[in-house]
């Protein structure tokens, strides 16, 4: 298993992890499998969507602040259950298929981590498997 690590500068903020994710798959040399890859944090996720236009991703950020108030009601003591909420919609992981030793993602796909209560320091955990 491969981790790096993220320093966010945002309370909600969506960065752009593509690139590290097409390293790892290349210093892996598997040339077709699976990359997973997992966050291991409550109020932070991990999302494919457009990065094309730099709009959909703040487009995301609104709809999901809007959708999501930042204050309750809520239980928990915290203070960041919207950060809980917004992590557990978008989801830990995803999975990208492998061909010819690249991700297969659509034109204009990219692997977002998404920070729903920073800034903090994160880990990204990656595992490449091999399989046709
Ligand atoms: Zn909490």
């Amino acid at each position: 298993m491969k981790s790096f690590s993220i320093k966010t500068s945002a309370r909600f903020e969506m960065i752009d992890i593509t690139r590290q994710i097409h390293d790892i798959i290349r210093e892996s040399r598997i040339e077709s499998g699976i990359c997973h890859v997992f966050v291991p944090h409550t109020t932070a996720a991990v999302t494919i969507n457009e990065n094309a236009d730099p709009d959909v991703p703040k487009d995301i950020i609104s709809i999901l602040d809007r959708l999501i108030p930042r204050h309750g009601p809520y239980r928990h003591g915290e203070g960041n259950s919207a950060a809980h909420v917004k992590a557990s919609l978008l989801g830990a992981s995803e999975t990208v298929l492998i061909e010819g030793g690249q991700p297969v993602l659509g034109t204009w796909q990219s692997i977002f981590f998404c920070e729903f209560d920073g800034p903090r320091t994160r880990k990204v955990f990656v595992k490449v498997i091999v399989g046709s």
